[in-house]
């Protein structure tokens, strides 16, 4: 047992997290009832209202020294540290307190900044992404009333819901402020409530403009139409091109991966995702290697003329919107390179094809083993009954791949109470409670492990 440090045994900590559940829950709604949309258009006020409630959270929690901390071009980041005990690892808690606007109110069944609680479950906007992960982290930090069994350094971001890369530049620019030897990402959460999981690979995704030109300008369809090439039907036969008739990618280069893990069955991802009843799903091998594993390619904006607006014309110009999911491994620039070489070689016609506006972030593939990962795996097992498993995330957290590069010896760890039901980024976002008190439970439990172990 270290000096200064509090001994709490798994009961004591059990005990701990349920007496201050109330506590919690009411800090949440405390944190839900505030409206801090980061994007523009929204007013400031309430953001920097959650940055002030946020830093008094940490204190409560018994960190000495908190602060709001600048972040160029963005809103300020909330930072708090405690030292680590002699010989004891240092771990990096990660949430964000911006949260996703409302959306159509006439959609949400409460309103979406009047927490309230039905059914064991807290509704409201960011009760799941991000505030339960500022939350499980505030009362997982209470269990040790200051006394951490590891170094705690802690950064609640303020704009990571709006084009949030400029966090990625902060730890660029301020590595030794950040540097720890575990970092706990809470922003993300299990296939189900009760179903403990550790996300271990995300994608990374690059994108691009693709325009097609083909005449100097529109032309009359019934005197040009039948000899004139058209830059929209030039541009459909290109996007076409990338995909055969079962949905698999036809770019060279690209080929399928294979996850190590068991992802959604297909009645469950067609429920979540809402495919209408006799439309297949597209694309080859298991949904996990399709959704975690692999590339995609998807066509998300075109300019065109709109069918409301649409005259008798031979299309002179048509660009599209192009995104690529990578693989957690695989190089996003060297992905869209081949998808631009692929789409330059479908080109029909001889049309002018030119790309722009090209975007490129990596995915993050998490190491497997380590002390960490070994303290998590325990501290789950008790909070959930069950060990967890390995998930992934079909989508990108770029500040997790930075955070790789920049801390390359550290393990992070992706987990949280954002289940896949949470409703995140859409109406009736909602926190399960249950699932809360297990996520602060497992979170506590794998500070005093970690500690423990690396003593
Ligand atoms: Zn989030």
């Amino acid at each position: 047992m270290r000096c200064g440090v509090k001994f709490v045994t798994p009961d004591e900590i059990e005990g701990a997290v349920a007496a201050g559940l109330p506590q919690a829950v009411e800090d949440l709604k405390r944190l839900v009832a505030i409206p801090s949309v980061a994007f523009p258009g929204h007013p400031e006020e309430p953001v920097h209202a959650a940055a002030a409630a946020t830093e008094e959270l940490l204190r409560s929690a018994g960190l000495p020294h908190v602060r709001q901390i600048p972040v160029d071009g963005s809103f300020p980041a909330v930072y708090a540290e405690a030292p680590a005990p002699p010989g004891a690892p240092t771990v990096l808690l990660y949430a964000h307190y911006d949260v996703q606007p409302a959306g159509d109110p006439l959609l949400w069944r409460t309103p979406a900044f009047e927490p309230t609680e039905i059914d064991g479950a807290l509704y409201g906007r960011g009760a799941a992404d991000d505030k339960s992960g500022v939350i499980s982290h505030v009362a997982a930090l209470r269990v040790f009333q200051g006394r951490f069994p590891v170094g705690v350094k802690i950064i609640i971001e303020g704009q990571e819901e709006y084009a949030g890369e400029r966090l990625e530049a902060f730890v660029e620019r301020n590595p030794e402020l950040l540097r720890a030897d575990a970092i706990i990402v809470a922003d993300t959460g299990n296939p189900h409530v009760d179903d403990p999981a550790v996300t271990t690979s995300l994608r990374g995704m690059g994108a691009f403009t693709v325009e097609v030109r083909t005449l100097s300008e529109s032309l009359h369809s019934g005197t040009f139409g039948g000899a004139a090439p058209d830059a929209l039907a030039a541009l459909i036969r290109m996007l076409a091109a990338l995909h055969d008739d079962n949905g698999d990618i036809r770019v060279p280069g690209l080929p399928r991966g294979v996850f190590l893990g068991a992802g959604p069955s297909e009645e469950e991802f067609r429920k979540g995702a809402g495919v209408l009843d006799g439309v297949s799903l597209v694309g080859s091998g298991s949904l996990a290697d399709r959704l975690w594993a692999s590339y995609a390619i998807t066509v998300t904006g075109l300019d065109v003329p709109t069918v409301a607006g649409a005259i008798n014309a031979v299309q002179p110009v048509a660009r599209a919107r192009v995104t690529v999911r990578v693989p957690p491994a695989a190089d996003p620039r060297t992905a869209v390179e081949s998808v631009v070489d692929f789409l330059n070689q479908v080109a029909p016609w001889g049309v002018k094809v030119s790309f722009s506006d090209y975007v490129a972030g990596s995915g993050f593939l998490a190491d497997s083993g380590g002390a960490a990962r070994t303290a998590l795996n325990d501290a789950m097992e008790r909070a959930y009954g069950r060990p967890p498993r390995d998930v992934g995330t079909g989508g990108s957290i770029p500040l997790v791949s930075t955070l790789a590069k920049q801390f390359p010896a550290a393990s992070i760890l992706l987990f949280g109470a954002e289940d896949d039901d949470a409703s995140i980024h859409a109406p009736n976002e909602r926190v399960d409670l249950a699932e809360l008190r297990r996520n602060i439970l497992a979170e506590a439990l794998f500070l005093q492990r970690y500690g423990a172990a690396t003593a």
